[in-house]
């Protein structure tokens, strides 16, 4: 089996934690890249050129959060298991994506319609490999634009979110 790449950190290659706070979860990078807590923090103070991620953005190291995105799929511990050397996570079994982002709007009608044009990428998901990664990023970048859209009443836009 497979160990998920993705699912560890960039720089120091540990597997990242299924939890927020702790040293190895997961923060993301603007340029959509991921690395671990405490490597963000070190990477983030030192000078562009020092860095262990050399990238062509001026500067991914804008996000104060975590990587919930990656924090979602990790949590499901049935799917996914630490391999037996410890140098990453196997997928042991189909993972399933998570609602939780989307309930605040599904509570607006018309974000509503908006969500059920996600149906096709949720089904994307189902087909988990390497190349999931990227749709969850995309994914969750539109959730956040609707979200932020939602709160200024942004119908217009709302409806704009989701196309390709
Ligand atoms: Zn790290
Ligand atoms: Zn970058």
């Amino acid at each position: 089996m497979k160990v998920f790449q993705s699912l560890n950190c960039v720089v120091c290659k540990l597997p990242f934690a299924r939890k927020a706070n702790e040293a190895r979860s997961p923060r993301p990078l603007d340029c959509g890249s991921a690395m671990c807590h405490e490597c963000f923090e070190k990477e983030r103070r030192l000078a562009k050129e020092k860095r262990e991620h050399q990238c062509v953005r001026k500067q991914c190291f804008n996000n104060a959060n975590f990587a919930f995105y990656l924090i979602d799929v990790l949590s499901q511990e049935d799917s996914l298991t630490l391999s037996p050397l410890g140098d990453g996570y196997l997928l042991v079994k189909k993972l399933t994506l998570k609602e939780e982002n989307s309930k605040s709007i599904s509570t607006f009608g018309e974000a509503k319609k908006t969500l059920e044009k996600c149906a096709k990428l949720r089904e994307d998901f189902e087909t988990i490999s390497e190349k999931l990664m990227p749709h969850l990023r995309r994914y969750e970048t539109k959730v956040k634009t609707l979200t932020e859209r939602i709160d200024k009443d942004d119908y217009q836009g709302l409806k704009d979110g989701f196309e390709e």
